[in-house]
């Protein structure tokens, strides 16, 4: 038998449970409601607040793609970085560009592994 994660994004806590008997799993924590993560993906370090927000957001975007099927809320966030990428391209090189840059090319890189493996 597969045990299954859920988290809670404002206590960083993590809970293991039998898929198949658990409902709603509620955070050891603050007693919320905790977020069903899956089998697959592995909880972050408590510590690690920057992989806690990728998490998050790599959450957020799997729900609203399921809810959206196909007509994928993730292809619309790819060309916006796309978009934006061109755009700093052409624009004065600065720290701030950068950085910017670096940034959009890792949200890229995780929206494009995200539309490769969709939700189990
Ligand atoms: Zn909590």
């Amino acid at each position: 038998m597969r045990n299954s994660s859920w988290v809670c994004f404002d206590c960083k806590e993590a809970v293991r449970r039998d898929r198949e008997r658990s409902n709603d799993v509620l955070c050891p924590s603050c007693g919320n409601s905790m977020t069903y993560l899956g089998y697959k993906i592995p909880v972050p370090p408590k510590r690690n607040t920057k992989k806690w927000l990728e998490l998050r957001e790599q959450i957020l975007i799997r729900k609203s793609y399921t809810n959206k099927t196909e007509s994928s809320i993730l292809h619309e966030q790819l060309d916006a970085c796309t978009e934006e990428l061109k755009m700093l391209r052409k624009a004065t090189p600065s720290s701030h560009r950068k950085s910017r840059v670096l940034e959009l090319q890792n949200k890229r890189n995780r929206l494009k592994a995200l539309i490769a493996s969709p939700i189990e």
